[in-house]
């Protein structure tokens, strides 16, 4: 397998490319970007492998359900038999890994009114932990998303990874957090990765020179967050090369030597079994 560089958290999956998919991907792989869609609910999962099983090569999914839409299924009863239904498709052969999954915590009762803030915790905890279940079946790595609920989240991760039969992996996607999380993370057996947001927020310096750079990814979050000098568009993930450069230019080396080492971590963390 062959790539220069890699969106590893993509939505092509989603609607706003729905007039446009095939240009966007091709756009992309003619550049040689590979891109890994991930899913947030059973359909978008679907979908992402639909859309990976039309490419022969440079073209992933990765399925789970997004903290964002447990609520949902928990209301309707849901969860056990959509958790089934995910594991099923994760054994796809262009299934690298399950996610986005983890805890959202971030507005929490202004996006669950009529239910107590502890209820939505617990129903996110259980489906993230059915999540993780699976990647240590299947063993394919976690796509993690997490907003205002690192620390939560790292106490979860930390009590399976100190179980020495246990091989939790995965990558924290869109990462936010303090430097120590980054390390904590890391020592659980995860990657970090980055988006567009680097090349105009500012406080990612200290963070993205800290972390050691064959533990940090690429992504774009596409169709979110688009890189300068596309801020405000939708973003795509041939934006991935912008994210790479912005990563070299804040740890002081060539592009080129960022890209080599981010196509390795990957390589590593998402392409050893599949
Ligand atoms: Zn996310
Ligand atoms: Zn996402």
């Amino acid at each position: 397998m062959k790539f220069q560089y890699i969106d590893t958290h993509a939505h092509v999956n989603f609607p706003e490319f729905d007039e446009d998919r095939e240009v966007v991907l091709r756009n992309a792989l003619d550049e040689g970007v590979f891109v890994v869609n991930v899913g947030t609910n059973l359909e978008s999962s679907r979908r992402a492998i639909s859309i990976a099983e039309q490419y022969n090569e440079g073209v992933y999914a990765i399925v789970g359900i997004h903290p964002h839409e447990v609520m949902e299924l928990e209301k309707n009863g849901l969860i056990d038999s959509t958790l089934a239904e995910l594991k099923e498709l994760a054994k796809h052969g262009k299934v690298i890994g399950i996610g986005e999954c983890g805890l959202d915590f971030f507005k929490i009762e202004e996006y669950n009114k009529g239910v107590t803030v502890e209820d939505v915790k617990k129903v996110q905890e259980k489906v993230f932990r059915g999540q993780i279940d699976i990647s240590l079946a299947l063993d394919k790595p976690l796509m993690l998303h997490c907003r205002d609920s690192y620390s939560e989240t790292l106490e979860i991760l930390y009590n399976y990874s100190r179980v020495p039969s246990v091989k939790l992996r995965g990558n924290a996607h869109f990462f936010a957090g303090s430097l120590e999380q980054a390390k904590a993370f890391i020592s659980c057996g995860f990657t970090i990765s980055f988006t567009g947001v680097i090349t105009f927020a500012k406080n990612y310096e200290l963070l993205i020179k800290e972390i050691p750079l064959d533990k940090i990814l690429s992504e774009t979050d596409c169709p979110y967050v688009a890189p300068v000098p596309f801020r405000g568009k939708r973003a795509e993930p041939l934006h991935v090369k912008l994210v790479v450069q912005k990563i070299a230019e804040i740890k002081g080396i060539s592009t080129e030597e960022a890209r080599e080492q981010i196509e390795k971590n990957v390589k590593q963390m998402f392409f050893d079994s599949v």
